[in-house]
């Protein structure tokens, strides 16, 4: 068994982190393969290393002097060193980067946050250290290079049986770093996963796992134990993050399962996303719940456009003219609206709804803003008729009022629009109602 464990920012802050992290590793001997992230915050209004060396670039680029911030995450990496006793060189050798600094390129100023902190791991762990620069390959184009990167990847494992590697970037075929966006130590242990066949991606974090609604609008909400990946993405979209989102697409394209685990709380089962779940077992009738709020829909209304042709393209152009995507197109008989959000056309609706009125000459346009949509989110909707029904009958009796429904076409989400006002209450509807407490029994698979 192959185990790809990635541990984040968070998991890897200091000293007494890198002591779980030890922990972790050693109770399992399937985890071999160890990604990690530059050191994080390591309690909140601290600065994870990451956005210090951003800042360096920010001197550099204006001329100011970054000495003082070089010392400050240099003595961030010396305290580790100490504290656990290790030998490798960090003073010298991070003196060496900063002498350099002014001729190095800003992305492989940042990458040195992950390099510093696997140099750091590795030796801890008895582990050799990978470097990134010389497996994870890019094309010129900025995507990676998937054939030589796993042909580096495997002949690293045959070569070394074990390592600790940096995440968050890589190079191209004549050694010049590149980075992932973001949160991209996600990808590079998906990559990695994927590459050497592992059987589960572990990816280690400060939280148990994808909670079923947002902690800040449900009290305690449950964790999900089990998810698909399409269900997290429809959750995600929403808002309920916890995994960068292109660090799916590796992995689930071969089938690897992630599982999403907490350092600070290993002994919590997490959540494991796969492309299906169900196992014979009772399971919740809905997953989870996610919304954001501050949504605009323009309301376009026309006699006899059913027997039209073109007219929601037409009016779909005009939001690609300003360069705004549109999030869902409900549908009337003669009339629907445009879903967007609304901080990307508060500048422009006049001149969009002008543009609508000269393109489509509508009998009608109108724009109501202040709008939250929910997703109700859950494979198992299919299996139980009038789920939707009862969802919204919960709502009416709150005197919620729905504003817009869509459904996606798998059948695994119901998407609501109501009044910003409404947002929290009806979340905490939903949830008390249905994703806490409704179970349904699921058959084996065949
Ligand atoms: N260190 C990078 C960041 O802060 C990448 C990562 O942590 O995954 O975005």
């Amino acid at each position: 068994m192959i185990k790809v464990a990635k541990f984040g920012g968070s998991s890897v802050a200091d000293a007494e982190q890198f002591k779980k992290v030890k922990g972790i590793v050693e109770s399992d001997p399937d985890r071999r393969f160890v990604v990690v992230s530059a050191s994080g915050k390591r309690f909140s209004g601290d600065n994870k290393i990451t956005d210090l060396l951003l800042l360096v670039n920010a001197h550099i680029q204006y001329h100011v002097d970054c000495s003082t911030l070089l010392k400050e995450i240099e003595q961030r990496y010396v305290d580790i060193a100490d504290e656990l006793g290790l030998k490798y060189p960090i003073a010298q050798k991070f003196e060496e980067f900063s002498s350099m600094i002014q001729s190095l390129s800003p992305k492989y100023v940042v990458s040195r946050g992950e390099w510093f902190t696997g140099q750091l791991m590795a030796e801890y762990l008895g582990m050799p250290f990978l470097d990134a620069q010389d497996v994870i390959i890019f094309h010129h184009d900025g995507k990676v290079d998937m054939q030589r990167t796993q042909m580096r990847l495997r002949d690293a494992v045959q070569r070394l049986g074990h390592f600790v590697m940096p995440g968050f970037y890589g190079a191209t075929v004549d050694g010049v770093v590149k980075l992932f966006d973001r949160g991209g130590g996600d990808i590079s242990g998906a990559i990695l996963a994927r590459c050497i066949d592992a059987n589960l991606y572990e990816n280690w974090t400060d939280v148990s796992g994808f909670l079923s609604a947002d902690p800040r609008v449900v009290d305690n909400p449950r964790t999900i134990h089990r998810i698909t990946f399409d269900e997290m993405r429809e959750l995600s979209y929403m808002g309920a993050s916890v995994l960068q989102e292109d660090s799916i697409f590796p992995v689930r394209e071969v089938g690897i399962p992630i599982q999403i685990k907490n350092t600070n709380r290993p002994q919590d089962e997490g959540t494991i996303i796969r492309e299906t779940a169900e196992e014979g077992r009772r399971e919740h009738l809905l997953t989870g719940i996610a919304g954001k709020k501050d949504f605009m829909s323009v309301h376009i209304q026309k006699a006899h456009m059913s027997n039209k042709v073109g007219i929601i393209r037409k009016a779909l152009s005009v939001f690609e003219n300003y360069g705004i995507s549109v999030e869902h197109v409900p549908t009337g008989v003669d009339s629907f609206g445009v879903v967007v959000n609304g901080s990307d056309v508060k500048d422009n609706i006049y001149s969009i709804v002008n543009d609508l009125q000269k393109e489509l000459k509508p009998d009608s346009v109108n724009v109501v803003d202040q709008l939250a949509l929910i997703s109700v989110v859950g494979r198992n909707m299919s299996r139980r008729a009038g789920t939707s029904g009862r969802v919204f009958g919960v709502l009416g009796n709150a005197g919620i009022n729905i504003r817009m429904i869509t459904q996606s076409s798998q059948e695994i989400s119901i998407i609501m629009g109501v009044n910003n006002s409404d947002f929290e209450r009806a979340i905490k509807c939903i949830y008390d109602n249905f994703v806490d407490t409704e179970m349904v029994d699921i058959p084996h698979q065949q």
